[in-house]
């Protein structure tokens, strides 16, 4: 078998998903909602079944959802987007950012990532016969560190992968940054790979910009969305990538050898999704904030440091301040076992030798008794 995918460890959201059926824990380490999506959609994708919208769609997805991605990138942020041209469906964000790897990088090529990140980034940088070269945001305010970031583009620099807002961190990039990102792209003549699955989960006054709306960087982003995080549907398994035509012809070849396509009545249910007025968005993000101000409140109140949350699902707790001595992951394994609540430890969003192993990471995308009831659970079992 391929050495590089037989040495690949299963993924650690299955692995603490697992071990949390196992102790009957609730399960605050995979990232997916406890409620249903949207039920319009529901009924829209059981309508476009009975409809008999079940044969192969387009390759690069229903045109109503290329429209309604093009619309969403007009209202929300001001893009004008040829849905024809510059819009691709794919099966996931996973598939998107796959697809979009394929799409821009050679062997041995240079791909910059910045750490914690999300699991699949590296793994199939290497697949294709390129570089990861990982660079590390810095605990526990995650800030960049930009000397660092410059020096690692080189003449063999592709692209670049940026994650706002991020899992694990909940960090949301601002525009200092991202301006300062964005120059050094246009400087060294890079292209990004812009993971924004969670663009419409930020908090207080932080705010999504996506790096494509900067000056100058239209033509060398591809940005990705998912349904499963704007619509709490994350099964569906439905994701969007838009990127100037000539990506997102490269990124539609990708597909064709990936997929090829996306279950058509589900498209059609998030084509409709999409265009879900403004109050929609804003609810979600919303009901998330208070969720991720009662699950930090209750591991403050527990004994841990909290670190700042601006957007995503997720939380970060540094476990030192409650008194666990041992690693990251040694932790999520006790706190599964012994209070029946399962995390996942953040040194597995490091591809790096070394990382840091004294921080854990806390999904709030839960219904508020669920998350009463862990941080009960954490309080009595710690
Ligand atoms: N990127 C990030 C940062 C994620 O957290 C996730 C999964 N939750 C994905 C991509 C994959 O999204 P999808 O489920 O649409 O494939
Ligand atoms: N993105 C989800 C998370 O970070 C997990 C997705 C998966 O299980 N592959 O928890």
């Amino acid at each position: 078998p391929n050495s590089m995918l037989s040495g690949l460890p299963t993924t650690i959201f299955t692995v603490m998903s697992a071990l949390a059926v196992q102790h009957d824990a609730i399960n605050l380490g995979q990232g997916f909602p406890d409620t249903e999506g949207p039920a319009d959609m529901i009924e829209a994708a059981c309508a476009a079944l009975r409809d008999g919208r079940n044969q192969y769609p387009p390759l690069t997805g229903l045109p109503e959802l290329r429209g309604a991605v093009a619309r969403s990138n007009a209202r929300f942020y001001g893009l004008a987007v040829d849905p024809a041209s510059e819009v691709v469906v794919t099966s996931g964000a996973t598939e998107a950012l796959t697809a979009s790897l394929m799409a821009l990088v050679d062997p041995g090529d240079e791909v910059i990532l910045l750490e914690p990140l999300y699991d699949t980034y590296a793994p199939v940088i290497r697949a294709l016969g390129a570089i990861p070269r990982p660079v590390r945001l810095t605990p526990p305010d995650w800030s960049l560190p930009r000397a660092e970031l410059a020096a690692a583009f080189g003449p063999k620099t592709k692209a670049l992968m940026l994650n706002t807002p991020m899992n694990p961190t909940g960090k949301v990039f601002d525009l200092d940054e991202l301006d300062f990102i964005a120059g050094l792209l246009a400087r060294h003549d890079v292209y990004a790979i812009c993971d924004e699955v969670y663009e419409h989960l930020t908090f207080g006054t932080a705010r999504h910009i996506p790096l494509m709306t900067l000056p100058g960087m239209r033509p060398r982003c591809v940005r990705i969305g998912s349904a499963g995080k704007s619509f709490s549907l994350t099964g569906w398994k439905v994701g969007y990538v838009t990127a100037p035509a000539p990506i997102a012809a490269c990124v539609a070849k990708a597909h064709q050898l990936l997929t090829f396509t996306t279950a058509p009545n589900l498209q059609r249910a998030v084509a409709m999704g999409l265009d879900k007025d403004d109050a929609y968005f804003a609810t979600l993000a919303a009901d998330m904030q208070a969720q991720r101000d009662l699950l930090s409140r209750g591991l403050r109140a527990a004994g841990f440091t909290v670190l700042p949350c601006d957007g995503s699902y997720f939380v970060v707790a540094d476990i030192r301040s409650a008194g666990f001595a041992g690693s990251d992951a040694a932790f999520c394994r006790a706190l599964t076992e012994r209070c029946r609540v399962a995390a996942i430890p953040v040194s597995a969003f490091y591809d790096s030798a070394d990382p840091p192993d004294h921080l854990v990471r806390f999904a709030f995308c839960k219904r508020q008794p669920i998350l009463t009831e862990a941080v009960a659970r954490i309080h009595a079992g710690l």
